[in-house]
């Protein structure tokens, strides 16, 4: 299994994080099924599908010991970063070429500044069937562009608040480029992949940061890294899975969904029925009822894990007087009055057991009542279907920045909680 680190490092996007989790099952022995085929699965079979090559679903299927059940980790591949529009070229004095993009999700701006920064993505070839396009991913290995800041000379109240322009101040440059700027990222990208400018239709190409993870602190306690959010979350559930022992009569099921940065409303994020159609499809492909598969739902349980807040050494005040969750302190259980988590008591209580039982302490997260709080995977998915469940997740400081930072003893807590959850 890949340290978080490793796995943080490989997963530079959505579309690697998939790829990176399903080069680990593919070595751990689960079959890839295909979401267009007939699925021909057995009690005690290890499989996984994906959806838009970003959200990715994997299941050790139950033995039939005991009635059925679902025990559900589920969690998202996606970050908030910069897409790429097209025609991105943009040619400045000097013939200095900057790019043409789009904020994705709730980015925390000024720390996508000064940056070492390069490109990943997706790229659609043209294929024999214009309905298949052929998929490849690409990642550039190397920096190759910076966002660079306004100097201080030109703008004095720089530290006294500035406000940015999503198009004018946060676009990266490339500097200058070989042949005709325009067209020069397709080229560069069919370069990358070996193949003839004229096969590739389209792209999804993000920016990311270079700046490997790396552990700081006095004692080495946190880890620092892009992506913390939800990627730490997705490494835990795939870790926990990978330590699977022996047979259930639960289907233990991995989901990695995406867009959850952008309010989970496709077909690949939380919003859409993609888990409520696997977990039937599952039911279903055993021989099972529609009866049956309801009765299994109402037997389930899922533990929703996004990142949560830590409390801030320079701005306790931000925080509920009572419930203010520390990093190192354990996983976060997270609670709203208005339910915009899934949390309940009786949720709550189920996974404060789990915890005990794998030797984890854990704490709470509450918003202070005139702050209003973000919103996770845990609501939403339970609007598709009705499972009892908790929203947890990693204290971290500095959510949404390109770089976040949190605990590695945390880490470590929620990957025991998540695999005595599976092992139970
Ligand atoms: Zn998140």
């Amino acid at each position: 299994m890949l340290t978080l680190k490793q796995f943080l490092d490989r997963s530079v996007l959505n579309f690697w994080a998939v790829d990176t989790i399903a080069n680990a099952l593919d070595d751990n022995g689960y079959k890839h099924l295909a979401m267009d085929r007939q699925w021909d699965i057995v009690q005690g079979g290890k499989y996984y599908v994906t959806q838009n090559d970003s959200a990715i679903f994997a299941f050790v299927v139950g033995d039939g010991s005991d009635a059925p059940s679902f025990r559900i980790i589920s969690s998202h591949s996606d970050s908030p970063g910069f897409r790429v529009k097209p025609n991105p070229e943009m040619v400045c004095d000097g013939g200095i070429v900057k790019l043409n993009t789009e904020v994705y999700g709730g980015a925390i701006l000024y720390t996508w500044f000064d940056r070492p920064l390069s490109i990943a993505g997706r790229v659609l070839l043209r294929g024999a069937d214009p309905f298949h396009p052929v998929t490849r991913l690409v990642r550039v290995d190397r920096p190759l562009m910076t966002i660079p800041h306004l100097a201080i000379h030109f703008n004095r109240s720089v530290n006294d608040g500035n406000a940015l322009s999503k198009q004018k101040d946060m676009l990266p440059v490339v500097g200058r480029v070989d042949g005709d700027p325009k067209g020069w990222l397709k080229r560069f990208v069919a370069r990358q992949l070996d193949v003839s400018e004229d096969e590739i239709i389209d792209m999804d190409i993000s920016l990311y940061d270079t700046t490997p993870a790396c552990s700081v602190g006095a004692t080495d306690e946190f880890i620092t890294s892009g992506r913390l959010d939800d990627l730490s979350m997705v490494h835990a559930s795939l870790s926990a899975l990978l330590q699977i022992e022996g047979p259930s009569s639960a289907t233990r099921v991995m989901a990695v969904f995406d867009n959850e940065e952008t309010g989970s409303g496709t077909k690949q994020g939380a919003g859409s029925p993609i888990l409520e159609h696997i977990l039937r499809r599952v039911t279903l492909a055993l021989g099972g009822s529609e009866q049956d598969f309801m009765a299994a739902v109402a037997r389930s349980f899922m533990i929703s894990a996004d990142n949560a807040h830590g409390v801030h050494p320079n701005y306790v005040e931000k925080q509920d007087p009572t419930n203010h969750p520390v990093l190192g302190g354990g996983p976060v259980i997270k609670i709203n009055a208005n339910c915009k988590y899934m949390t309940d008591a009786q949720s709550a209580a189920v996974y404060a057991e789990i915890c005990r039982a794998a030797g984890v302490p854990f704490q709470y997260f509450v918003n202070r009542s005139d702050v209003a709080g973000g919103s996770t995977l845990g609501n939403i998915l339970t609007s598709q279907i009705p499972l009892l469940g908790v929203d947890m997740g990693a204290a971290v400081w500095a959510m949404h920045s390109v770089r976040e930072t949190a605990s590695l003893a945390d880490h470590d807590y929620i990957t025991r909680s998540f695999t005595t959850f599976y092992n139970l």
